[in-house]
């Protein structure tokens, strides 16, 4: 296969600001968007350079000329386009979180690979630089024994975004699956462990509607026996974001490192002092897309897999379920 031909499915501000570009940087060409509304598809494919809209799913993966389609709709709605483009026999890029609920999330992976066709999750994070340059240094041994992590992910939900994730559960909105699943995709890759246990409490602090969490403090247990804890927030203008790993013979301190563009700074910090790491500053999704190109064309795997997405939408319904019961709960994955 010489050009990957792709449908996007919804017509979507993550596919606008990021992915469309991702996908034509490596090569890749957007034949048609899909829309629930024609005019929304109409005005969106016009806007994008996109050659032809449908309001059609079934219209979209009928194309012999789409070999691969983007999930970015609500989340709600992700486990049944996902099901339909894997019986169509369409290669599948899926918006986090995969699903509401996990033995959907399972069902999807399961369809795609039943199908013979490539199923990879939108975790970006692990695509960038930091993370990676983050990801060897523990790997290297550079703070030694990995002890505890800090993930502050706490943002302000900018005006255009706050629709659907703050006043639609029915759609999956709140902070949880919403961000939370990204902290555990990066620490899951970072620390290379796996989370075993959350406790965790919400907050509605004045952007959530009717109760909807707009922010959450998690503490994990990871496997090695590492504690972390992460803050997620729509409501926090100025917090910044971070990533720290502490270590038994040095930190790795990350700053501005929890965003989609390549930006941000990393230090160790050890006996001998402060060590700035340098990192590779490329695009978060061209890298994504690059490897999920590979990945049709049977070199390689994704960068995020669906197994990946199955655990970070695991860790998020512990976390939502840690909040409601006050108590401790298992990450269970049915991996
Ligand atoms: P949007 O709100 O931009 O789009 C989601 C859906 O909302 C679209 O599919 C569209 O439906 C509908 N919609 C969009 N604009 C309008 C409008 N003006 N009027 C009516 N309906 C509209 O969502 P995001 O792009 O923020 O998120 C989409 C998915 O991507 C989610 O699953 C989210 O979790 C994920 N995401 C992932 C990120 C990442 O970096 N991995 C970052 C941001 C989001 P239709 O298609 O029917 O027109």
């Amino acid at each position: 296969m010489t050009t990957i031909r792709w449908g996007l499915v919804g017509a979507s501000n993550i596919a606008r600001e990021h992915v469309i570009n991702a996908i034509r940087a490596n090569g890749g060409e957007v034949v048609s968007v899909m829309s629930a509304d024609a005019g929304r598809a109409n005005a969106y494919a016009a806007a994008n350079g996109i050659p032809s809209a449908t309001d059609s799913l079934d219209a979209l993966l009928s194309r012999d000329d789409v070999d691969a389609v983007y999930i970015s709709t609500t989340n709600e709605l992700h486990r049944d386009q996902a099901l339909a483009a894997a019986r169509a026999g369409k290669h599948i890029l899926c918006e986090k979180p995969l699903a509401l609920d996990l033995s959907d999330a399972h069902r999807m992976v399961d369809a795609a690979r039943a199908a013979g066709v490539v199923f990879a999750t939108n975790h970006h994070l692990r695509n960038a630089g930091a993370h990676r340059a983050m990801r060897t240094a523990i790997a290297e041994g550079r703070i030694g024994r990995p002890l505890a992590a800090r993930v502050f992910h706490a943002v302000f939900l900018p005006p255009f975004l706050q629709g659907w994730r703050i006043n639609a559960p029915a759609a999956g909105g709140g902070v949880i699956l919403d961000i939370a699943v990204h902290d555990a995709d990066t620490l899951r890759f970072v620390l290379q462990d796996e989370p075993e246990s959350v406790v965790a409490m919400t907050q509605s602090g004045g952007m959530g509607e009717g109760g909807l969490a707009d922010a959450v403090m998690t503490t994990v247990t990871f496997r090695s026996g590492l504690i972390a804890q992460t803050h997620d927030a729509f409501t926090a203008k100025y917090a910044g974001t971070g990533f720290e790993v502490h270590g038994t013979e040095g930190s790795l301190i990350a700053r501005d490192v929890m965003t989609q563009k390549p930006v941000g700074s990393v230090v160790l910090r050890n006996e001998s002092g402060e060590h700035v790491i340098d990192f590779d500053r490329g695009d978060l999704y061209v890298r994504a897309l690059g490897a999920f190109h590979g990945a049709v064309r049977g070199e390689g795997e994704p960068a995020a897999t669906g197994e990946d997405g199955i655990r970070s939408l695991a860790f998020g319904l512990a976390v939502a379920e840690a909040a409601k019961t006050g108590g401790t709960v298992k990450v269970e994955t049915g991996l």
